[in-house]
C-alpha cells in the first residue's frame, strides 16, 4: 500500500545500532527486564511501534548504555517493532513505519487473537505478554510533521493525572485513538477507568529532529521518577531535567477519518493550528468539505498518509 513519502525534512537523529541488545533477559528478543528488591511498581518503556521514530530507541539504548536500573519494582524495556525499525533508511524515512501494518492499531483482542498474520502482528503476539505484565506504560513516539511535542493520555482521567505527573510537555491530548485499530496505549486496562494501571503516548517531535530524542530521554527519566524508581541523582546523571511547564489539555472531538481516494488539506497544516471560526473549510475529502465544527479548533497531527480508512488529522479544543 504505502507509495514513497516525499520527505522535507532534516534528519538530523542517528538510528542506533540496537542489534546489541537483541538478545534480551526476559525470554523474549529486544526486551529486557530489571527487578529491583523493593517492592515496586511494574514499568514498562516501549520505542519504536513505529520503525521510523528514532527518539525512543535512542532513549533506551542510552539507558541500556548506562546500566540503570530501578531502585523499587520491576522496569522493563522494549524495542517493539524492530523489523521495521531495522528497514529504517534515511533516503526513503517515511517507509520504515511498519513492515506489513501499523503495529500501533492491533491492540484488541479481536485481532490479537484472530486469524490475521503479518510481521507486525506476529511481533505484537509475541510482547503481549510483556505488555500485560505492566502495571504502567511510557510508549515513546515522534509526529511526521513538525509541531509542538505532545502527550496523548486516551479518554480516562487517570492518564491525564499521569501526564500532569510526568509534567512535560505542554500540551495533554483526551483522545479515543483511531478508526483503523487500538492502540497499545490504550489495550487492555491502561484505558479502563476502573483499573489502576496508567499508560501515556508521547510524540516527542518530529521523527528526525534531534530535540526528540532529548524529550524521549527526559521523558523516560520523569516517569521513572513520577513513580519513585530511581532517585533525583541518577536521573540527573543522565539528563538535566529542565522545570516542569504549565500544561493545558486537549480535548479531541474525534478523528476526520478518510472516505474517499482523494483527500486533500486546503493548505499545508502541521499540527496544533488553531482555526478560530466555525465552518472553516479546511480539507476536501473528494468533493465533500471538511469544516470546523466548533470556535478555536485546534487541528492534531495532519498526516501525509491521505488513504482511505486512515485518520487524516483529529480535532479538538482546549478545555
Ligand atoms: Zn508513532
Amino acid at each position: 500500500m504505502p507509495e514513497t513519502i516525499e520527505n522535507p525534512y532534516p534528519i538530523e537523529l542517528t538510528a542506533p545500532d540496537i542489534d546489541r541488545w537483541q538478545a534480551g533477559n526476559a525470554g523474549l528478543d529486544w526486551i529486557w527486564r530489571f527487578r529491583a528488591d523493593a517492592p515496586g511498581p511494574h514499568l514498562l518503556i516501549s520505542a519504536v511501534v513505529h520503525g521510523n521514530e528514532l527518539c525512543g530507541a535512542i532513549a533506551l539504548d542510552r539507558l541500556l548504555e548506562a546500566g540503570l536500573r530501578p531502585t523499587r519494582g520491576t522496569l522493563t524495556l522494549a524495542f517493539m517493532n524492530v523489523e521495521a525499525y531495522r528497514n529504517f533508511d534515511p533516503a526513503d524515512p517515511f517507509a520504515s513505519r511498519w513492515v506489513e501494518e501499523d503495529f500501533n492499531r492491533l491492540w484488541d483482542l479481536e485481532t490479537l487473537e484472530g486469524p490475521r498474520d503479518s510481521a507486525d502482528l506476529r511481533r505484537a503476539r509475541s510482547v503481549r505478554p510483556v505488555v500485560e505484565a505492566a502495571d504502567h506504560l511510557l510508549d515513546l513516539h515522534s509526529m511526521q510533521q513538525p509541531a509542538a511535542p505532545v502527550a496523548l493520555a486516551g479518554m480516562a482521567e487517570k492518564n491525564v493525572a499521569l501526564a500532569k505527573g510526568l509534567g512535560v510537555p505542554e500540551v495533554i491530548v483526551r483522545d479515543r485513538g483511531h478508526a483503523a485499530g487500538r492502540r497499545l496505549r490504550d489495550y487492555g486496562p491502561f484505558d479502563d477507568a476502573a483499573r489502576p494501571s496508567t499508560s501515556l503516548l508521547i510524540e516527542c517531535g518530529q521523527h528526525w529532529e534531534a530535540a526528540a530524542a532529548d524529550l524521549a530521554l527526559e521523558c523516560c527519566l520523569r516517569f521513572l521518577r513520577h513513580f519513585d524508581a530511581i532517585d533525583a541523582e541518577t536521573a540527573a546523571a543522565l539528563a538535566p531535567l529542565a522545570p516542569s511547564v504549565e500544561q493545558k489539555v486537549l480535548e479531541i472531538s474525534g478523528p476526520v477519518t478518510i472516505q474517499s481516494d482523494s483527500f486533500r488539506f486546503v493548505r499545508p497544516f502541521n499540527g496544533l493550528e488553531v482555526i478560530p471560526e466555525t465552518g472553516t473549510v479546511i480539507a476536501y475529502d473528494d468533493e465533500t468539505p471538511i469544516t470546523t465544527p466548533y470556535d478555536d479548533c485546534v487541528l492534531l497531527m495532519p498526516t501525509r498518509r491521505l488513504w482511505k480508512g486512515q485518520t487524516a488529522v483529529r480535532l479538538g479544543r482546549y478545555t
